[in-house]
C-alpha cells in the first residue's frame, strides 16, 4: 500500500462522514477537562463517580507502586499473579456475591475470555441486538452458533431458545445497562427464561457496576436477581475509574476460564497498582453511596427537563441519556454548538447507532454540579 492508497481509503471514510480522529485532553479526567486550551464540562466520560482522579485512589496507587513496582512481568499463569490480583479478586467476588472472580486486562478481554470459554462448537449463543461490540466479537470468535434477537424482545428470545433445543448448551449474553440508549435489561425475565430452558445467563454490568443497586453492585443487585446470574462480566474502567476487567462466577467456571480462555492466558497481568486502584475505588463505592444516588438523581432531572423541552431521550433510565435528533449532520452540528458553549457532548452516528437515530450522548457524573447541569439544559433549551 502506498501513501495514496491509505489516503484514498481515509477519504472514502471522510466522504461517508465516518472518519474519526483523537481529541487530546491536557488535564486529569475530572468533570471539567482541558482540551485545546479550553475548559470543557465533560459529558463524554464513563467516569460516573469521579474516581478516575480521586485522591483516595491516586494516593493508594502511589503507595502501591512503591511497594509492588509497576509491571506484572508475565501472564498471570506464568509468574504474573501477585497478591494485589488475588486480593482484588476476593473483593470482587464478595462485591458481586459470587464464589470467585477473575481479573482480565480490560472489560473487552473479559467478555472475550468468558464468552469464548463457555461457548463451544455446536452450542448456541443468544444475543440482544444492542449488546456491546466486545460481546459480539466474543460470540463470533467462539465457534458456537450465534443468534441475535431484536433489542429487548424477549418473546423472540424465547422462540430462539425453543429452536435451539438441540444445542448442548445455550448461553444468553446481555448488557445490563445498554451503552447507547441507557436503558436496562429485564434481568428477572431473563432469569425466568434461562431457568425454563436450562440455558446459561451471562450479564455484562460494565455501565452498572458502582452505579446501580443498594451496594452499588449493579443492575442484578438492583433488580434482586444477584444469585441467579451464572456469569457476571464487568470493568474496572468506568465507574471504578481505572483499567482492567473482570468475570465473577462459580469457582469451577472461573477455573475453566483460567484453563481455556486465550484472552486471559496469552496476555500479561495488569499492573498490581491497577488492582490496588480498583480496591481503593471500591472503598469509595462502599463508603459513599451518595455518589451513586447523586448521579442517578441528576439523570432523572436532566431527562425530565429535556423531555419537557421536547427533546427525545428514548428509553433511557440510567446515567446515560441519548438526545435523539435523527439526522447525522444535525447531531454533529448540535455537538459543535454545545462545545462552543464549553460543553463536551459527543455526537453518535451510524454505524454505531441505526440510520435516522443519530444523537447526542450525555454521560453524567456524580461530580457534575447543579451549575454544570443548568448550563447543559440551558444550551439544549436554546438549541431546541
Ligand atoms: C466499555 C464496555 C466494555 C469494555 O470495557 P473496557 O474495560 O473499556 O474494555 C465491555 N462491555 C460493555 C457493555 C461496555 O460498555
Amino acid at each position: 500500500m502506498t501513501a495514496d492508497d491509505w489516503n484514498e481509503q481515509l477519504d472514502d471514510l471522510a466522504a461517508l462522514g465516518l472518519r474519526r480522529s483523537l481529541r487530546l485532553i491536557s488535564s486529569a479526567q475530572n468533570h471539567h477537562i482541558t482540551s485545546a486550551g479550553r475548559e470543557l464540562v465533560n459529558f463524554a466520560s464513563n467516569n460516573y463517580l469521579g474516581l478516575a482522579a480521586h485522591p483516595h485512589v491516586t494516593s493508594a496507587v502511589k503507595a502501591a507502586v512503591d511497594e509492588w513496582g509497576w509491571g506484572a512481568g508475565a501472564s498471570r499463569l506464568v509468574s504474573g499473579h501477585m497478591e494485589p490480583h488475588r486480593c482484588l479478586e476476593e473483593r470482587l467476588a464478595a462485591f458481586k456475591r459470587a464464589e470467585a472472580a477473575l481479573v482480565c486486562p480490560t472489560g473487552y478481554a473479559a467478555n472475550l475470555a468468558a464468552v469464548r470459554a463457555l461457548g463451544r462448537s455446536g452450542d448456541a449463543i443468544l444475543l440482544d441486538k444492542l449488546n456491546h461490540a466486545s460481546i459480539i466479537d466474543a460470540a463470533m470468535g467462539s465457534g458456537a452458533i450465534v443468534r441475535v434477537y431484536p433489542h429487548g424482545d424477549l418473546s423472540k428470545l424465547e422462540r430462539l431458545l425453543e429452536r435451539t433445543a438441540d444445542a448442548p448448551r445455550r448461553i444468553i449474553v446481555t448488557d445490563s445497562v445498554f451503552s447507547m440508549d441507557g436503558d436496562l435489561a429485564d434481568l428477572p425475565r431473563l432469569v425466568e427464561l434461562k431457568q425454563r430452558y436450562r440455558a446459561m445467563l451471562v450479564v455484562d454490568e460494565a455501565h452498572a457496576t458502582g452505579v446501580f443497586g443498594k451496594r452499588g453492585a449493579g443492575v442484578a443487585e438492583w433488580q434482586g436477581v444477584e444469585h441467579q446470574i451464572d456469569v457476571v462480566v464487568g470493568t474496572l474502567s468506568k465507574a471504578l475509574g481505572g483499567i482492567g476487567g473482570f468475570i465473577a462466577a462459580a469457582r469451577l467456571v472461573i477455573d475453566w476460564i483460567i484453563n481455556t480462555a486465550g484472552p486471559f492466558i496469552y496476555t500479561t497481568g495488569i499492573p498490581p497498582a491497577a488492582c490496588v486502584a480498583a480496591m481503593a475505588a471500591l472503598d469509595v463505592v462502599v463508603r459513599e453511596p451518595e455518589r451513586r444516588r447523586r448521579v442517578l438523581e441528576s439523570a432523572v432531572r436532566v431527562r425530565e427537563t429535556l423531555q419537557a423541552l421536547g427533546w427525545k431521550t428514548g428509553p433511557s433510565c440510567s446515567q446515560i441519556i441519548p438526545v435523539i435528533v435523527g439526522d447525522a449532520e444535525r447531531a454533529v452540528a448540535l455537538s459543535r454548538r454545545l462545545e462552543e458553549s464549553g460543553l463536551l457532548v459527543p455526537a453518535i452516528r451510524p454505524p454505531t447507532v441505526p440510520r435516522g437515530s443519530s444523537r447526542l450522548r450525555i454521560s453524567l457524573s456524580s461530580e457534575h454540579t447543579p451549575d454544570d447541569l443548568e448550563r447543559l439544559l440551558e444550551a439544549l433549551g436554546e438549541a431546541r
